[in-house]
């Protein structure tokens, strides 16, 4: 005999247009029976009442619909980045704001490891390096050869597409300036003229060294303990349910996420998509491989989703743009796919029935997946596909409104108006074009269903975060791209719950509190609709509820 336990709240924010507010919530069997007053949800029958959320808000449990689960293990290497970043133990790593500190910080750690007696061999890993910061200064090898000429160090930039290392990392990868591969940097002049810089952008250049630091590095297969670390941030941020939205689905990689998503005490719902893309498969073998994946689903795993990927990153300058391409004149980006490809393994996954989520961050890439989709779509129709544009941060009004006439869904960078922003301003886009930089008020004027994401570890997991940047869209130096492409409070908290569950096609079972959805919540001490909209992000999580379970963010 299952029973029913009745929550009572300060105040329930359901999402649920029909009935947006409630005091009362009742949980049977882990999905929520009813929502109401006390009087409408005692009428189900007996209950426990449970007053422990007597003071807090309730909201349906946060969704984020583009992030990784490298989130929660990227804590074993050194961090870079230029922002202040808290690690999933609560420890705050500050930024470093200048070549030298982070020149600096390289050093100290091939110290340390030295002093512990690591061997030589074993490569120092780094993360989070972001250059755009520093004036467009590009690192060298001349920079990182500083903090060690024995040991080889590999950086990972911050926007995940590229990668600078040593002269001894260089030498085990065997680069040399005979090497032909597409995204090699070298020299241009002076006296190393022809020689690799130590650059490497995007994923062919970069396996050139992944390929020889193996499970060692930025590519480690997943760890249970790092899937956990992810949980726990998960937890801290209101996020009930995760992608981890490229992953190879192995079967090491599939026993981890089964292993860890078994046990009732893991806070958070894991979709993995399949890594559709220089892999060892063709797409008929890959789409093959995810249906048989998706017999072994359970309520905290749901294989099922698809990832591709047409262009690299922005602030990169690896992404595809339209005319007239960056504005300080670099040249154009690189195809991590080539469209031909893209719209024939696309299709491949669409007629297998499968949502496919296609990472494009220039307008040119955006554009190029509509037209192939489009031509996809006119051959092989099917309705409520759900099939989602990724990042899409440059795509503007005539693009979201074919979206909508294709049912394509975007899930835009909105992190990117306060991490990038000045830079987009400055370096990337120009004044003019910065303003529609994560269009999140065209999208919703167009029709197109809207999701907005962190893309952590790319940027820290925090949807409340996100929310408050597509709310405000100011930058750093308190620039706002775009007033008129801000959106409502309500518009971007639908856009971390409902709208983000729309694109994983789960909405029917998460995303607002009623009855007959998972009884999913995020608890917060605040109310995001009575708070000062500038201060959104400061909203505090006490923890969250998955599937009827209570998980606090703070246990001790
Ligand atoms: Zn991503």
């Amino acid at each position: 005999m299952s029973t029913i336990t009745v929550y009572t709240a300060r105040k329930i924010i359901t999402m649920n247009p029909m009935q947006e507010s409630a005091t009362h919530v009742a949980v049977r069997d882990g999905r929520v029976l009813s929502v109401g007053t006390l009087a409408d949800v005692q009428a189900w029958g007996a209950f426990t009442l449970d007053e422990r959320f007597a003071d807090k808000v309730l909201m349906p449990g946060l969704v984020e619909g583009h992030c990784h689960l490298k989130e929660g293990s990227m804590w074993d290497w050194t961090y870079l980045g230029w922002f202040d970043r808290r690690d999933p133990q609560g420890k705050v790593w500050a930024g470093l704001r200048s070549m030298d500190a982070v020149v600096g910080r390289l050093s100290e750690v091939a110290a340390q490891m030295a002093a512990d007696g690591v061997p030589d061999d074993e490569p120092l890993i780094a993360w989070g390096f972001d250059p755009i910061y520093f004036g467009g200064e590009r690192m060298t090898v001349a920079h990182v050869d500083c903090a060690s000429t024995t040991r080889p160090i590999v950086i990972g930039h911050a926007n995940g597409h590229l990668m600078n290392v040593n002269t001894p990392m260089l030498a085990i990868a065997e680069v040399t300036r005979d090497n032909e591969v597409e995204g090699v940097v070298k020299f241009a002049e002076g006296p190393m003229a022809g020689e690799p810089t130590g650059e490497l952008q995007e994923p062919a250049a970069m396996y050139l060294v992944l390929r020889k630091i193996g499970t060692a590095g930025l590519l480690a297969p997943m760890t249970q303990a790092g899937v956990r670390a992810f949980a726990r941030l998960a937890c801290t941020q209101g996020v009930t349910t995760a992608t981890d939205l490229v992953n190879k689905l192995g079967e090491a990689d599939c026993a981890v996420l089964e292993n860890v998503t078994a046990d009732d005490d893991f806070a958070v719902r894991i979709l993995p998509a399949f890594q559709a893309f220089h892999g060892p498969y063709g797409a008929p073998q890959g789409a093959d491989h995810v249906k048989a994946l998706m017999t072994r689903n359970s309520d905290r795993l749901r294989y099922g989703l698809v990832k591709m990927m047409l262009d690299g990153s922005i602030q990169g300058f690896s992404a595809r743009l339209r005319w007239p391409g960056h504005f300080n004149g670099a040249p154009n980006g690189i195809w991590v796919t080539a469209p031909a490809q893209y719209e024939t393994d696309f299709e491949t996954y669409h007629r297998a029935g499968l949502i496919v989520h296609t990472h494009t961050n220039g307008d040119e890439a955006s554009e190029v997946a509509i037209n192939a989709i489009e031509r996809v779509l006119t051959q092989a129709p099917r309705p409520d596909h759900r099939h989602t544009l990724q990042h899409g941060q440059m795509i503007d009004a005539p693009l979201f409104q074919r979206m909508a006439a294709l049912g394509l869904c975007a899930n835009l960078f909105a992190n990117h108006l306060w991490y990038w922003g000045d830079q987009h301003y400055e370096m990337t886009m120009g004044p003019d074009r910065a303003n529609r930089l994560d269009a999140c008020g065209s999208a919703l004027a167009a029709g197109v269903p809207l999701a907005i994401h962190s893309d952590a570890p790319v940027t820290p997991l925090g949807p409340l975060f996100t929310a408050w940047c597509a709310v405000n869209r100011i930058t750093p130096k308190g620039r706002v791209l775009g007033e008129n492409e801000k959106i409502t409070v309500a518009q971007a908290l639908s856009a971390v719950t409902l709208g983000a569950a729309w694109t994983l096609k789960l909405d029917h079972e998460i995303g607002s509190i009623e009855c007959g959805k998972r009884a999913d919540f995020c608890v917060l001490e605040d109310d995001p609709f009575t708070m000062d909209p500038a201060t959104l992000k400061d909203a505090r999580v006490w923890g969250t509820v998955l599937s009827g379970r209570v998980f606090p963010a703070n246990p001790g």
